[in-house]
C-alpha cells in the first residue's frame, strides 16, 4: 500500500464487509491508518490568519514582533523541512522579524547553518531566532549592527564567513520604510538612510561575499509590490524596491556564467514590525491587507517556503527571476 491513500478510502474498506477482521485488529489498523494518512487537512487560505481591522499600535523603530498585536507567525509551529539545503551556509540581513525571520527558520529547518544580521535595539527577537535555528539542530550566529555602515557590511560577511566556515546563501532582506505624505516631508537625512539601508547595503554585502560565493551558490533579495506599483507615501522606499528588482535582474545576468543564482522574492502586504515602526499610516495599519483580493495582510510564514525554494539546488535554472507572493494583487 502506498501512503498517498486518502484517510476517507481507508475507512471506507474497513466499512464493506471487513467488519470482524477490522474489529480485531482495529488498534493497529487505527495507527496504520493514521501514519498512512497524515496529509495537512485542506486549508481555507483566505480565512487562515486575521483579517482587518486591526487595532491601532505603533512602536518606536525599528520595532519587535514579540510587541505586535496579533503577533506575526514566522512558521514557528508550521515549517517542517525535508532537507532541501542540507550543509549549506546563509546570511540573512533582517533576520530577526518578518520575512528574514520566516526564512532563518525555514533554512534551519531544510538544514542550513544561518548567520542573521539586525539592529542591536533587536537583540530580544534575534535571540528567539537563534534559538530555534539552534533547536532545528543548525549552528545559529547572532551578527547585531547598523548596515548604514560600508564598513560594517563588510565585516558582517567576514564574521559570518568565519563563524559558518563558508557562506552560499545570501538573503538580502532588511530594510528601511517611513511613510511621508509629501515628498516635502522627506528629509535628505531620511532619504539618504532609505538608500544606504535598501540600496547601498545589499551592493556593499555583495561586493563582500562574491569572493566566498562558489559555484552552486545564490543571492536573494527582497523587493515588494512597491517596485511595480509604488505607493504616494512610500517616494524613496518605492523606488528602492524598483532598484531591488532591478538589481537582482542585471546581476543575475552577470553571475550565470559563474554558476551563481540571483532572484527576488516580492512580497505584498505582510504584517511584519515594519509596518507599525512608521512604515504604515494607523489609518493604513488599521485596514492593512483590505486591499488584497484575499481580504487580509500575509503573514512571513506564508513566504518562508518561497526563500527555500529560491535557495535550493534543485532550482538550477531560476535566476534573474521575482516570485511575488501578494494575496492576488500587484505585479512581481
Ligand atoms: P521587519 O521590520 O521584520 O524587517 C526589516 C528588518 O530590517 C528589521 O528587522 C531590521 O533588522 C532590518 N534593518 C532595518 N534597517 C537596518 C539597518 N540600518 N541596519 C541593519 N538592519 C536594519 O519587516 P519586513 O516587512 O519583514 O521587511 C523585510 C523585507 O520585506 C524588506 O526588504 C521590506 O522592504 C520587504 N517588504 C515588506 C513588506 C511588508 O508589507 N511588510 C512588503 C513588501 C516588501
Ligand atoms: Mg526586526
Amino acid at each position: 500500500m502506498t501512503n498517498t491513500i486518502s484517510r476517507r478510502g481507508v475507512v471506507g474498506g474497513a466499512g464493506a464487509g471487513m467488519l470482524g477482521v477490522a474489529a480485531a485488529a482495529a488498534p493497529a489498523f487505527a495507527k496504520d491508518a493514521q501514519t498512512m494518512t497524515d496529509a495537512a487537512p485542506l486549508q481555507d487560505p483566505s480565512s487562515k490568519y486575521p483579517k482587518p481591522p486591526f487595532e491601532r499600535q505603533s512602536q518606536p523603530w525599528p520595532g519587535l514582533a514579540s510587541k505586535m498585536n496579533p503577533r506575526p507567525d514566522h512558521g514557528e509551529q508550521s515549517y517542517k523541512g525535508s532537507g532541501r539545503l542540507t550543509g549549506r551556509k546563509a546570511l540573512i540581513t533582517g533576520g530577526d522579524s518578518g520575512m528574514g525571520r520566516a526564512a532563518a527558520i525555514a533554512f534551519a529547518r531544510e538544514g542550513a547553518d544561518v548567520a542573521i544580521n539586525y539592529l542591536p535595539a533587536e537583540e530580544e527577537d534575534a535571540q528567539d531566532v537563534i534559538k530555534l535555528i539552534k533547536d532545528a539542530g543548525r549552528n545559529g550566529v547572532a551578527i547585531p549592527g547598523d548596515l548604514r555602515d560600508e564598513q560594517f557590511c563588510k565585516q558582517l560577511v567576514e564574521r559570518a564567513v568565519e563563524s559558518l566556515g563558508g557562506l552560499d546563501i545570501v538573503v538580502n532582506n532588511a530594510a528601511r520604510q517611513q511613510t511621508r505624505a509629501s515628498i516635502l516631508d522627506v528629509s535628505s537625512e531620511d532619504f539618504d538612510a532609505t538608500m544606504k539601508t535598501n540600496i547601498y547595503a545589499p551592493f556593499w554585502i555583495i561586493k563582500a561575499a562574491l569572493p566566498h560565493l562558489k559555484p552552486g551558490s545564490c543571492i536573494i533579495g527582497t523587493s515588494s509590490e512597491q517596485a511595480a506599483d509604488p505607493s504616494p507615501d512610500l517616494y524613496d522606499y518605492a523606488q528602492t524596491k524598483a532598484a531591488t528588482t532591478n538589481y537582482v535582474r542585471s546581476l543575475a545576468k552577470q553571475l550565470a556564467p559563474k554558476g551563481i543564482r540571483v532572484n527576488a522574492v516580492a512580497p505584498g502586504p505582510i504584517w511584519t514590525p515594519l509596518q507599525v515602526s512608521g512604515g504604515a499610516t494607523m489609518e493604513k495599519l488599521e485596514k492593512f491587507g483590505s486591499m488584497a483580493p484575499m481580504g487580509r495582510p500575509g503573514q512571513p510564514a506564508e513566504l518562508g517556503s518561497i526563500y527555500v525554494q529560491l535557495a535550493a539546488s534543485d532550482a538550477s535554472y531560476a535566476t534573474g527571476q521575482v516570485y511575488g507572493a501578494m494575496g492576488g494583487g500587484g505585479l512581481p
